[in-house]
């Protein structure tokens, strides 16, 4: 990674269902200069998700490749058999545009990307009210099957563990509230 090209990052890490996602689009609409890295996976691709949009698709051969050739900053194994990573490639593309990152990683993703780049990021845990409410959200999403959904739910008590490693705790009970505090936040944060 060229250390002449560098910007700010803001990272998001939840238990999956915890609302994360919901709350970071919501984000990016309300900040322009916020861009998404997008990284790379060796899962496949839902049926509703584009390769280059949503994820960099590698089939587990090519995601070995790239860690074999350091084209990571960071990559976790977050689901047996499955890896998730960001790619060097993918900060330097961001950042040339003067944007700032946003991160959507794994907590032990987030925990590491925060140790990696210090003040220039800022992490966020959005924590569900509940285990039984982030069920029910996982199973109202309807994008997983049910025993991905188990896996998902089972690990989320571990997931939890991580919250005070983060620079802030956003609760996601209400909606509208926990993206008012994570706008505030990042208007800090970035100075908007
Ligand atoms: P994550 O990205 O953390 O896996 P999502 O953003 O996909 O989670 O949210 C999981 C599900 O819960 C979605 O169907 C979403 O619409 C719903 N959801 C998100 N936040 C709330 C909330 N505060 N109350 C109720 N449902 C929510
Ligand atoms: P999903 O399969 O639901 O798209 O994502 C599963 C998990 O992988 C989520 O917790 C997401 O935050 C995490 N994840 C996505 N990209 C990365 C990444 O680049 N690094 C790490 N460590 N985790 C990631």
């Amino acid at each position: 990674m060229s250390e002449a090209i560098s910007g700010k990052l803001v990272i998001f890490s939840a238990p999956s269902g915890a609302g994360k996602t919901t709350i970071v689009r919501a984000l990016s609409e309300k900040f322009p200069q916020l861009e998404f890295s997008i990284s790379a996976t060796s899962r496949a691709p839902r049926h509703t998700e584009q390769d280059g949009r949503d994820y960099y698709f590698l089939t587990p051969e090519e995601f070995e490749r790239a860690c074999a050739e350091d084209r990571f900053v960071e990559w976790e194994e977050v689901y047996a058999g499955t890896r998730y990573g960001t790619l060097k490639s993918e900060l330097e593309r961001i950042w040339r545009k003067g944007h700032v990152i946003l991160f959507d990683v794994d907590v032990k993703g987030g925990v590491n990307l925060k140790s990696i780049f210090g003040d220039r990021a800022m992490s966020i845990f959005v924590m569900p009210p509940s285990i039984e409410e982030l069920r029910r959200r996982l199973v109202g999403r309807a994008t997983d099957a049910p025993e991905v959904i188990e896996k998902r739910v089972a690990k989320a008590e571990y997931e939890l563990t991580f919250a005070d490693r983060f620079d802030h705790v956003v609760v996601n009970d209400d909606l509208q509230t926990a993206i008012a505090e994570v706008e505030r936040l990042v208007a800090g944060f970035i100075g908007a």
